[in-house]
């Protein structure tokens, strides 16, 4: 089996110098909690992002009409158009780890501040509304669970919380994931939604989660690990420049937006034309970036069969 970092590493220490374990003190906490609630709008019950409140919902894909049970009902997939609405990182485990069977990890790595970032709003107050507003304490799920009574190692980020951006805390909880999966002799499975990538109010801490987990990855895969990474709508810049493009198969969602730069940003860059479809599940299939496209309903059957299929 490969060295695996301990926990204990000091230059692994220094590297996940963010995440500090219960750096923020409770009482801080609660006192930018008591701010950011002031400055909420609208209805004090949280939004769900994707499938609106509502009898009835309009479908970004098909522009129909569509009764919103129905579309629950289907794992929030519209029954005319198959578009596939944003499902949050709680739906995602009910979807596909079986019943009551994940067990999370390393929820006590809670985001700090180390760059006192401010941009429209300082970053303090950012992280503790966006924590409200999500029941997530930072942007990714991590622990382990079954999978059609296989045991995994299993990560999902929710592109809700800061758009799914990976700051220090999301880079940590998965390099401790794989390393977890490492020692135990897991799949692994990253199911990625961010349209953020790396979390810029956190500066270079955040770029430097694209090298760590990637070499966490490594590691499980000289160790002989089955690593099948799912990209979701959307999953862009530092996310898919890392860990989410480095799966031994690669799945994706159907007309996911999946690239670094966004469209725009590459048109004005490079002055030309971009290809139909460009940067959707369907063109990277064809170029030989992911390997399926498999739909919300398929999700858990396929990855059973892909690890009964690799032997694991
Ligand atoms: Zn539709």
């Amino acid at each position: 089996m490969a060295p695996v970092h301990s926990h204990s590493d000091p230059a692994r220490d220094a590297l996940a110098a963010t995440p500090t374990e219960n750096l923020v003190p409770a009482a801080g906490v609660g006192s930018v909690a008591q701010e950011s609630l002031a400055d909420t709008t609208g209805p004090s019950t949280p939004k769900k992002r994707g499938v609106p409140e509502g009898l009835w919902l309009k479908c970004p894909g098909c522009a129909a009409s569509v009764y919103r049970k129905e579309v629950a009902s289907r794992l929030n997939v519209c029954p005319k158009c198959d578009y596939h609405f944003y499902v949050s990182a709680a739906e995602r485990i009910a979807q596909v780890l079986d019943d009551g069977t994940f067990e999370s990890m390393n929820e006590h790595l809670m985001p700090s501040d180390p760059l006192q970032f401010a941009d429209r709003r300082p970053y303090a107050q950012r992280l503790v509304s966006e924590q409200k507003r999500t029941g997530l304490t930072d942007a990714v799920l991590t622990g382990t669970g079954m999978i059609r009574a296989r045991r995994v190692a299993f990560a999902v980020t929710d592109s809700a919380f800061i758009m799914g951006s990976m700051g220090s805390v999301v880079g940590e909880r998965l390099a401790r994931l794989i390393e977890h999966a490492t020692l135990q002799n897991l799949p692994l499975i990253i199911i990625s939604g961010s349209g953020g990538g790396a979390r810029m109010h956190e500066g270079i801490l955040s770029l430097m989660q694209m090298a760590k987990v990637s070499a966490a990855l490594s590691r499980y895969a000289a160790a002989g690990g089955l690593y099948i990474s799912v990209l979701t709508n959307p999953t862009m810049g530092g996310v898919a420049a890392s860990f989410a493009s480095l799966g031994d198969l690669v799945f994706a969602e159907p007309k996911a937006l999946i690239g670094f730069a966004g469209p725009r940003t590459i048109k004005a860059t490079i002055g030309i034309e971009l290809p139909e479809g460009f940067q959707t599940s369907e063109f990277l299939l064809e170029h030989g970036y992911i390997d399926r496209i498999v739909t919300r309903q398929n999700l858990k059957s396929e990855i059973a069969r892909a690890i009964d299929y690799c032997g694991k």
